[in-house]
């Protein structure tokens, strides 16, 4: 990994190319303080969400201990969007999808961009690849549900239920 400045995107320490990605990742660092990490991948089942322009709903306990709700999937971007400054353009078209749904950013701590992929995020770089590896799994448990039963859905209190048991102040499960 290299060193970057977050105002400039300039290499500040290392020898590498940072990743194609950059200034969508530092558009997110720079909307929201409390990212410390951010992960893109273009894993299968969640690209496939992403292609289809559909929410990753919240079905189930797996989802709902690392996401309070529906994993969104963003607007297409324009072409004006696209052919300017794309990776830019993709951090603002997060952002507007995060803004107009108006949730807490580290309660769903992952996105999907349409005709894209996933990004995900955390207070670090491991939760943030945690939250991607997870992203794709309740993407892929949603493909296998839908199949079978396309009204499946939760009630708001098993959500609720297994979201604060994790996280929070009343979070009760594992170790102390
Ligand atoms: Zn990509």
């Amino acid at each position: 990994m290299v060193v970057v400045s977050l105002e400039t995107g300039k290499v500040v320490e290392g020898g590498y190319k940072p990743s194609s990605d950059l200034d969508t990742h530092l558009e997110l660092y720079r909307k929201y303080p409390q990212i410390g990490g951010v992960a893109h991948t273009h894993s299968t089942n969640a690209v496939a969400f992403a292609q289809a322009g559909m929410d990753i709903p919240a079905l189930g306990t797996t989802h709902a201990d690392c996401f309070y709700g529906d994993i969104p999937c963003t607007r297409e971007l324009t072409k004006e969007e696209v052919e300017s400054d794309y990776e830019l353009n993709t951090g603002k078209v997060i952002i507007e999808e995060i803004e107009k749904r108006g949730y807490d950013v580290m309660s769903i701590p992952g996105i999907i961009v349409k005709n894209h992929g996933p990004f995900s995020w955390g207070s670090n770089a491991d939760k943030a690849v945690y939250n991607a590896v997870v992203l794709d799994k309740v993407a892929e448990i949603d493909l296998k549900t839908l199949l079978l039963n396309k009204d499946a859905e939760m009630k708001q209190y098993i959500l609720d239920k297994h979201y604060f048991g994790k996280h929070g102040p009343g979070a009760s499960y594992g170790q102390k």
